[in-house]
This record gives C-alpha cells, sequence and structure tokens, in this order.
C-alpha cells in the first residue's frame, strides 16, 4: 500500500489526531514523522505560513528555525510524507507551478544547519516543474577569459542560459552595473547576510568577499533557463557540497604569461591589484587541476575553438537555439484536492470531478536552500494510469 496520506483539517480532525491533542487552527495541517508531528501554516496569520512541531513523546512544542524561500500565502493546501527527510506541499486554488512546495524536515541542508543554529530547523524549497539542465559552475584565475565566455553564451543563447548575479564587496569596474554584473555591496552589510544564511556559498577572493546568494540561482531557475555561476575555486567546492547538482568547469590559461598578458591588457585592475590577482592564481591553477573538483578543465587558447568546446560540455549544437524547450503544461489546481502517494509519484486528486494529476518526483534533484528542479506534472485518465497500491 502507499503511505497514508497527511491530514488536512476537517471538523473531525481539528482537535484530535492520531490521540494527539493538537489544537490546530484555521488552515493548519499536520504530518507525522518518526516521533515528531510537524503542524503547517501554524500562526494565527492564515497568510503567514508558521511551522511548529510537537515532540508526540515529550508531548513538548518547538518553534523551529526556518529556512529557505517560504511560500507567502497558504490559503489551504495538502501535504503527505514522502520520506523522513520531507513533506510535499500543494497549495490548493493555485497554479500548478506555483503550488508545489517541500518542506524538509531531516535532509543534509537541514542537519547541517541544526549544528549550526544549536536548534530544530526546518527549510522551504519550492518546487520547479519540468527539467531544466543542470546549473554550470565556472571557475578559473583572474584574467583567463569567463566573463568573455559566459558572454558569448548569454548573447548566442538568451533564453537558454541565465546568469547568477553574485554579490560583491570590491568596487565596481567602469562600465559594470549594479544588479547586471554583480550586486555591489558593503562588508559589513554582507556578512550580516552570510551569517543570516543568505548565501549559497561565498569567500574572500583577492582581498574582497564574493557571494552567491539563494535567491541569484532561483530566478534563474524559475525563468526556466539554466544558471551559470563565475566563481572562484574555493566557492566552487562549497557548491560541490551543496544540494546544487552542476556540472564544474575549470578554465586554464594557455600559459602564465599569456594570463599576465590578458590580466594587464583588460586594463581594469591596478599595478598592485594585478600583481595579487597573478599571486592567487598561481594556487588557483594547481587546485583546479588537482582538488577533484571539476568535471572539465578548458583551456582558452584560440577563444573561438574554446567556445566550441564549452558549447561541446554543454551539449549545445547548432540547432538548440531554435528547440527551446516546450515548457510543460500549467494546470489550475481547485480549491478541493487531496494526494495520495505511490512509490515516487503523488497523485493530485481534484475535486469533484475527480481528475488526476500526477506529480513525478522519481527525478528530484536539489533542494533547500535552492529550489527543487526535476518535478514531472501531468494529467492522467484515472482508468488507465497504473496507481495499484494507492489508498484513496
Ligand atoms: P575573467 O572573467 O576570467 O577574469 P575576462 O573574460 O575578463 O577574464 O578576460 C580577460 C581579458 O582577456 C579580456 O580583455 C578578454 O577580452 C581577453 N581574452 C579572453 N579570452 C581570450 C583569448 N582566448 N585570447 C585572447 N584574449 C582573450
Ligand atoms: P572579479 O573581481 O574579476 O569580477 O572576480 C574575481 C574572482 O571572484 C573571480 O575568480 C570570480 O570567479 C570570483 N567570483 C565572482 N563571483 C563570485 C561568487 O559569487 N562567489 C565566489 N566564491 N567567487 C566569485
Amino acid at each position: 500500500m502507499g503511505e497514508a496520506p497527511a491530514f488536512y483539517v476537517d471538523d473531525m480532525q481539528r482537535n484530535f489526531s492520531n490521540g494527539l491533542d493538537l489544537k490546530l487552527k484555521g488552515f493548519e495541517t499536520f504530518v507525522v514523522i518518526g516521533n515528531k508531528t510537524y503542524v503547517i501554516g501554524g500562526t494565527d496569520d492564515p497568510t503567514s505560513v508558521g511551522i511548529r512541531i510537537l515532540n508526540n513523546l515529550t508531548g513538548e512544542w518547538v518553534v523551529p528555525t526556518i529556512l529557505g524561500t517560504k511560500p507567502k500565502a497558504l490559503k489551504g493546501h495538502s501535504c503527505v510524507r514522502l520520506n523522513k527527510d520531507r513533506i510535499l506541499i500543494i497549495a490548493h486554488n493555485s497554479k500548478s507551478d506555483e503550488s508545489v512546495w517541500f518542506l524538509e524536515v531531516d535532509t543534509q541542508f537541514v542537519r547541517d544547519q541544526k549544528n549550526i543554529f544549536g536548534t530544530e530547523v526546518v527549510a522551504w524549497s519550492k518546487g520547479v516543474i519540468g527539467n531544466t539542465e543542470r546549473p554550470v559552475v565556472i571557475s578559473g584565475p583572474s584574467g583567463v577569459g569567463k566573463g568573455t565566455l559566459i558572454n558569448m553564451l548569454m548573447n548566442d543563447y538568451p533564453t537558454m542560459f541565465g546568469f547568477s548575479v553574485s554579490h560583491t564587496t570590491r568596487a565596481p569596474r567602469e562600465k559594470e552595473q549594479n544588479g547586471v554584473h554583480y550586486h555591489f555591496t558593503k562588508h559589513n552589510v554582507m556578512e550580516e547576510e552570510i551569517k543570516s544564511g543568505k548565501f549559497l556559498e561565498f569567500a574572500a577572493v583577492h582581498g574582497n568577499l564574493y557571494g552567491t546568494s539563494v535567491e541569484a540561482v532561483d530566478v534563474v531557475a524559475d525563468a526556466g533557463k539554466r544558471c551559470i555561476l563565475d566563481i572562484d575555486v574555493q566557492g566552487a567546492r562549497s557548491v560541490r557540497a551543496s544540494s546544487l547538482d552542476a556540472i564544474f568547469i575549470f578554465v586554464c590559461p594557455p600559459s602564465f604569461e599569456e594570463l599576465e598578458n590578458r590580466l594587464r591588457a583588460r586594463g581594469t585592475e591596478t599595478q598592485e591589484q594585478i600583481q595579487k590577482r597573478l599571486r592567487n592564481a598561481k594556487a588557483e591553477l594547481e587546485e583546479g587541476r588537482t582538488s577533484g573538483i571539476f568535471d572539465h578543465i578548458l583551456v582558452n587558447d584560440d577563444l573561438e575553438a574554446c567556445y566550441e568546446r564549452l558549447k561541446n560540455i554543454l551539449g549545445i549544437r547548432e540547432s538548440s537555439n531554435a528547440a527551446q524547450k516546450t515548457s510543460s503544461k500549467v494546470f489550475d489546481l481547485p480549491t478541493d484536492l487531496s494526494l495520495s502517494k505511490v512509490d515516487e509519484k503523488v497523485i493530485i486528486n481534484c475535486g469533484p470531478a475527480e481528475q488526476k494529476v500526477v506529480l513525478d518526483l522519481s527525478s528530484i534533484k536539489g533542494g533547500a536552500p535552492g529550489r527543487t528542479r526535476g518535478l514531472d506534472l501531468y494529467a492522467v485518465d484515472h482508468l488507465t494510469e497504473n496507481v495499484h497500491g494507492c489508498d484513496y
């Protein structure tokens, strides 16, 4: 049999479930995982999504630290326990591309954050329908040509790629625009934001702070584009250890002399800054080649030839420009729906008409603090869909 569905609050369940007095209010629902009962939607304000957790053994309530991007409002939702790590939440009365949310309660990210915060932690992650390609992390020493290659990709395939706009404490160069090339910020502001969990990764590079915010990656995923991150080797290492399932590419110069020539010819740094960047380049090149972080090493000798190799790695054919992804169909989900889980699929039973929509979770990737990608959503004729073991 499939797993028991989570409970949507109705009058019978409002105050009593599983022998526990939950005193559920308004739009609250609950899911039991192990010895804990997670109550979702738990604030007096129905437009704000709170979480409270009951320890079923001791009867104690805890309000956890809530991380990730949470839904703005859940005026009615259904939820189901997916496994011991996470809960699936489907918002009622919404467009299907806005309706799928995950509450992570025991993933690696949540366990790490519990150690950092020393509190109970849960983390929201929004579900993205459809299969955008894996994000691309591009690293390499300053002046090697990362920005040039990324610009070529973005110009040739503007609907396919989106750039993750990093935060930095360094001063803008002449032609750089705030919010386009970087989010330029102050050191103390960025430090505070790092503490509050805003960044997927961050590092001190050439004497300044640089970091990729969770939001920078999410806005690209939400636009259905493949995200490109231009980050240093330390950042690449952090992303490797995160939930972002990316391709890692390291760009090398043909020689150290050529790197120096390019950096000087670019003319954007002072003599002192160039020296610092060249000193750091030695260690970066060594790490790039030997650390095992990178899936591909690209030598940027002839620019056009290197660009062709990059496109090959990314699986871009000349026809790719025209062959844009067909976006998944968007459904209107009603106010009245229930969920049943069968293996790695969740059947969304939609209201009196009994239309069924299947959410296939077999290829999910990513997760908090970013989006959960790789979801497939499709309507089925309930007479033909194989839903054996489903308990509705
Ligand atoms: P990065 O983003 O890695 O710091 P840039 O893309 O800014 O490097 O490139 C540094 C300089 O080198 C720029 O002036 C750029 O035009 C030039 N450049 C990039 N690739 C090549 C190449 N293959 N051959 C010669 N010059 C290049
Ligand atoms: P620049 O100052 O030349 O724009 O960038 C200097 C270095 O910082 C480059 O190696 C670039 O890849 C790296 N960098 C840019 N943004 C980020 C970021 O968000 N995180 C990390 N870790 N490095 C970054």
